[in-house]
């Protein structure tokens, strides 16, 4: 697509810190770290969020999500690794990307889910039942 930074670094227009490459999705060093080893996890084809990409390439791009993570974690000495994958809020480029970012105990960093209250019982009967009604 025209204008987006990513399907820039695919065609290689633009350079990259490129450290897999496969059919259909490459990952590279994130400009911007979190941490030091902070990868992003992209799909060849433009997709711009988990509502457009098909089942069977975002199953690619967590194979590469698997197949990245141990030697990561070595090169950086991290303690553990967190992927987390933004569409439309928080999604600064739209153009499906994971970031897989390498953690360490005490690296401060935020937990974006974390939880402020109890759920209220009925509620999550609510959202689970319309959710599997819609799933069909
Ligand atoms: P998000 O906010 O989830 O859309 O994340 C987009 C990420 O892409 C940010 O962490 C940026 O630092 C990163 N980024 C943007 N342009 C480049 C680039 N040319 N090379 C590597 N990372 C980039
Ligand atoms: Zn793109």
């Amino acid at each position: 697509m025209e204008d987006c930074i990513f399907c820039k670094i695919v065609s290689k227009e633009i350079a990259a810190n490129v450290i897999y490459e496969d059919t259909n999705t490459i990952a590279f060093l994130d400009l911007n770290p979190r941490n030091p080893g902070h990868t992003l996890v992209i799909t060849k084809q433009h997709y711009a969020t988990i509502f457009e990409i098909p089942e069977e390439i975002i199953a690619d791009v967590y194979r590469t999500v698997k197949k990245i993570s141990k030697p990561l974690k070595e090169t950086v000495n991290a303690d553990g690794m967190n992927t987390v994958q933004s569409n439309i809020v928080s999604q600064g480029v739209h153009h499906f990307h994971t970031h897989v970012i390498p953690r360490f105990w005490d690296d401060n960093m935020p937990i974006v889910w974390e939880s402020h209250h109890a759920a209220d019982r009925v509620e999550l009967m609510a959202i689970a039942e319309k959710v599997k009604r819609l799933l069909g």
